[in-house]
């Protein structure tokens, strides 16, 4: 078995990890010519780190990454709690993972180490794919310089606007939100000692709200702010100004406010909706990660998404007598959760902006039944983190 994967985004690159580990030989064909990564973060729920770990990256992702001690949702105008749940020893404790914030660079690189590592493995940089064709035997891939490549499977992993889906399914129909997103990373010795906690951080209030975390083991602060607000650039490097960051979270408690005073030079994305896909897979071609469930970032899951369907892909691919077959049941096994996943990103989109009497009652009722619930907050995620993928 032979796999074109096209895209070296998390999505891609875990899963040539995964395939390489399970025998299958891989080529991953990546667009730009150099493999930089854009200054952010991302939070890896337990999900994701479990099947990380199984990979063999548990060390260099525990050296990169920070372990916040709880994930607490607080109101943006008065600071007041509003929802904790208990995240390290307790985290793998429940969900037998940790919940890690890393730094994009650092999960990168540790892939790449790995996959350098790996037998079976070619990453090809400035590989821009522009055709695709298949047969009983197998795929053609077609590059923009005219070569192609053949194989007996081809996946897209080539992020939100991606080139495969449109040309098995044709284009896609994003619908802007009216919400934008701010993104800096700050040096964590740019801010007062202790100001912010150790914790994922995610503040709420009417019409905005934001989130922020430390990475790279505590040396720096990532940071997100959602605003609604009518600005439709759908891109990682759009530069926006600080004063504008600045004002928008102008009042806010003083740790919200201390970084975005210590941001310099903060990004801007305007936010997308898709809908779930009928379909994935159209025979020996299929897609993985935001190219087949792009989702809004307010449940941090859509690359813990990309790396679940990595290792379920590499699971039903690797050994299969029959590659149609075996896409068919990666898309059955993978469509109902990802599908689930993108509804509570939207879900938590609302509720996070909701006006102050309203979000209060909100997370009220939220934390009522967390204490009515045996196992309490952490219960309310047992689906989500606890998930075993195969
Ligand atoms: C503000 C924000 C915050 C987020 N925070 C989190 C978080 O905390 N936790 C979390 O899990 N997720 C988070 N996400 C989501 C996460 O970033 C994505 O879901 C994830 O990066 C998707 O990975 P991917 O590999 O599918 O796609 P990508 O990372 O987009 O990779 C796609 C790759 O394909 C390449 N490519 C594209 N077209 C072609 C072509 N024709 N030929 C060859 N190569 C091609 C691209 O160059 C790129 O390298 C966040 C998203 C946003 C916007």
């Amino acid at each position: 078995m032979h796999a074109i994967l096209i895209g070296a985004g998390v999505g891609g690159l875990t899963a040539a990890l995964a395939l390489s580990r399970r025998g299958v030989s891989v080529t991953v064909l990546e667009r730009s010519p150099v493999l930089g990564e854009v200054g952010a973060g991302v939070q890896l729920g337990p999900n994701a780190t479990r099947l990380l770990f199984d990979l063999g990256l548990e060390s260099a992702l525990r050296t990169a990454a920070f372990e916040p001690e709880a994930a607490e949702i607080r109101s943006g105008q008065t600071g007041a709690l509003r929802l904790r749940n208990r995240l390290g020893a307790r985290a793998v404790d429940r969900w037998g993972a940790p919940y890690l914030q890393i730094h994009r660079a650092d999960l990168q690189k540790t892939l790449i180490q790995a996959l350098e590592a790996a037998p079976g493995v070619g990453l090809r940089l400035g590989a821009d794919v522009h055709d695709l064709r298949q047969d009983d035997t197998g795929v053609e891939v077609g590059l923009a310089t005219g070569e192609t490549l053949r194989g007996d499977i081809a996946i897209g992993c080539d992020g939100l606007r991606s080139e495969v889906r449109s040309r098995l399914f044709g284009k896609d129909a994003a619908t802007f939100t009216g919400q934008v997103a701010w993104r800096a990373v700050v040096r964590a010795d740019q801010l007062p000692m202790g100001l912010v906690r150790p914790v994922a951080a995610v503040w709420t209030g009417a019409g905005k709200h934001c989130v922020h975390y430390f990475v790279k083991s505590g040396r720096a602060v990532n940071f997100i702010g959602v605003v609604e607000r009518d600005w439709r650039v759908e891109s990682w490097s759009e530069v926006g100004s600080p004063e504008d960051l600045v004002a928008d979270f102008a009042g806010w408690p003083e740790p919200v406010q201390a970084i975005c005073r210590a941001a310099e030079s903060p990004f801007r994305w305007a936010l997308y909706d898709r809908p779930p896909l009928a379909r994935w897979s159209v025979g020996r071609i299929s897609l993985l990660g935001d190219a087949c469930h792009p989702m809004l970032p307010f449940l941090a899951q859509g690359a813990a998404m990309a790396i679940e369907d990595a290792a379920v892909l590499a699971h039903k691919v690797a050994g299969a007598p029959d590659p149609v077959a075996a896409l068919s049941a990666y898309e059955a096994a993978r469509k109902p959760r990802t599908s689930r996943v993108q509804a509570a990103s939207r879900f938590n989109a609302r509720l996070f902006h909701l006006p102050g009497p309203a979000g209060a009652a909100a997370f009220a009722a939220a934390g009522l039944a967390d204490l009515l619930t045996p196992g309490g907050a952490a219960s309310r995620f047992d689906w989500l983190y606890g998930y075993k993928a195969p």
